[in-house]
């Protein structure tokens, strides 16, 4: 049985090696997106910009779990830091989205400890400022909060700071809205979301 594996992984590691090399000749990949697996994201994440240039990661909640928390998004960021070495990693969020909707509304002692991990921060935001807020508010601006969250975690990972303290990796938030499929970016100047000029096709550039 372990023969198999082997043989499997050693097959997938020539594969990988052949488009690893294909990648870095053409160039193609210059994005890591890190977005939700809920249905209406992924209609944005196929679209043709982010499907020619991105390596995508995406899960619940489009999270990255602090540094040492996560083995699978260690991996993933090391990879595309190290190996695809992408410019950007944008982070994602969407209105609308189940993960936000279970943040607040799931018992916490149900929840996966390093889901938790990820988005402790963003619950803490919105309890402590937003209160007062009816809940689709609440969870609006938990989209945006947690989108920046996510970002402070990415930092976290010695790749990703390193290569952003000497300018070779940006990184960048954004909220895709499920209805009317625009995309707001997060203006660090301005400390708000933003929408794009030219919903979808520009955001990330
Ligand atoms: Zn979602």
């Amino acid at each position: 049985m372990m023969a198999i594996v082997k043989q499997t992984f050693d097959r997938y590691l020539k594969v990988l090696k052949f488009d690893k090399d294909n990648v870095a000749e053409q160039n193609q990949i210059e994005t890591l997106f890190i977005c939700c697996s809920d249905w209406a994201h992924s209609q944005c994440v196929m679209h043709k910009q982010y499907r020619e240039n991105a390596f995508a990661l995406q899960n619940f909640g489009n999270t990255i779990a602090p540094f040492g928390y996560s083995d699978s998004d260690q991996r993933t960021l090391e990879f595309c830091v190290n190996v695809l070495k992408v410019n950007k990693i944008v982070v994602c969020g969407h209105t609308a989205c189940f993960a936000m909707k279970y943040l607040f509304s799931a018992d916490r002692s149900e929840m996966n400890q390093y889901w938790w991990a990820s988005v402790e921060q963003t619950y803490n935001i919105i309890e402590q400022y937003y209160s007062d807020r009816d809940m689709e508010a609440k969870l609006n601006v938990a989209t945006q909060e947690n989108v920046l969250c996510q970002l402070k975690n990415l930092l976290t990972y010695p790749a990703v700071s390193q290569a952003v303290g000497q300018g070779r990796i940006q990184i960048e938030g954004l909220v895709y809205d499920s209805v009317t499929g625009q995309l707001h970016y997060y203006d660090p100047q301005e400390e708000q979301f933003l929408q794009s000029i030219d919903p979808v096709m520009s955001a990330v550039v």
